[in-house]
């Protein structure tokens, strides 16, 4: 087991619905000592990338993409959900369906902070079904710049995020893989990966 699916085994909960609540470390209070690492570590499964920006979604992706740029040294942007009316000619916009909230935002990036030039690094907290994976996808290819690769912290395997993902064509990694979880017994199975 790695540093991150030993803590999910300590202090992750899981929750009716498909979801696992990390807020003890990693959505609402945050183990700094632990964001560094989890930056350390996507920084050597990427280090053979030339990574220009690193890209997430606000508000949880954050603090993560924060902690992999620190360790490129590159700057981070995150996508804002916006209401509508704010957006004008000069942002980057496609929507994206939330999985805990069920709703719709639209997301945007302002067209100064992406451009044709950047190769990306996309991080974020969870992979469900992807929507919100496929947003930040659209958004960095209509800037013209190449998504590099993406990094993701929880992926849960038996969504189908993962593989459509990976299916066309993406580097995906993502340090802990969920195979299956159940709120009834309080157990989650992680998928064997390579170290
Ligand atoms: P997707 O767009 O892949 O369906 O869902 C990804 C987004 O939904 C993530 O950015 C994350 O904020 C949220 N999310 C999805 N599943 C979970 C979960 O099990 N637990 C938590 N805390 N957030 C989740």
């Amino acid at each position: 087991m790695n540093f991150l699916e030993e803590r999910i085994m300590k202090d992750g909960v899981v929750k009716e619905g498909n979801v696992l609540k990390v807020d003890s470390f990693l959505n609402h209070q945050m183990d700094v000592a632990l964001l560094d690492k989890i930056g350390e570590e996507f920084h050597r499964r990427f280090a053979d990338l030339n990574i220009t920006k690193v890209l997430t979604i606000e508000a949880s992706g954050i603090a993560i993409a924060y902690a992999v740029a620190r360790c490129f040294d590159v700057p981070m942007v995150f996508a804002k959900k916006a209401k509508s009316i704010n957006i004008d000619g000069d942002m980057y916009t496609t929507e994206v369906e939330s999985f805990t909230h069920k709703n719709k935002n639209q997301i945007i990036v302002s067209k100064s902070f992406l451009s044709s030039a950047d190769r990306i690094l996309i991080i974020d907290d969870f992979l469900a079904n992807g929507c919100a994976l496929q947003g930040l996808i659209s958004i960095a290819e209509a800037a013209g710049a190449v998504v590099e690769g993406i990094g993701i912290v929880i992926e849960k395997g038996f969504q189908y995020g993962g593989r459509s993902i990976r299916n066309l064509g993406y580097r995906l990694e993502s340090l802990a893989i969920i195979e299956s979880m159940d709120a009834a017994t309080k157990t989650v199975v992680f998928r064997k990966q390579e170290e």
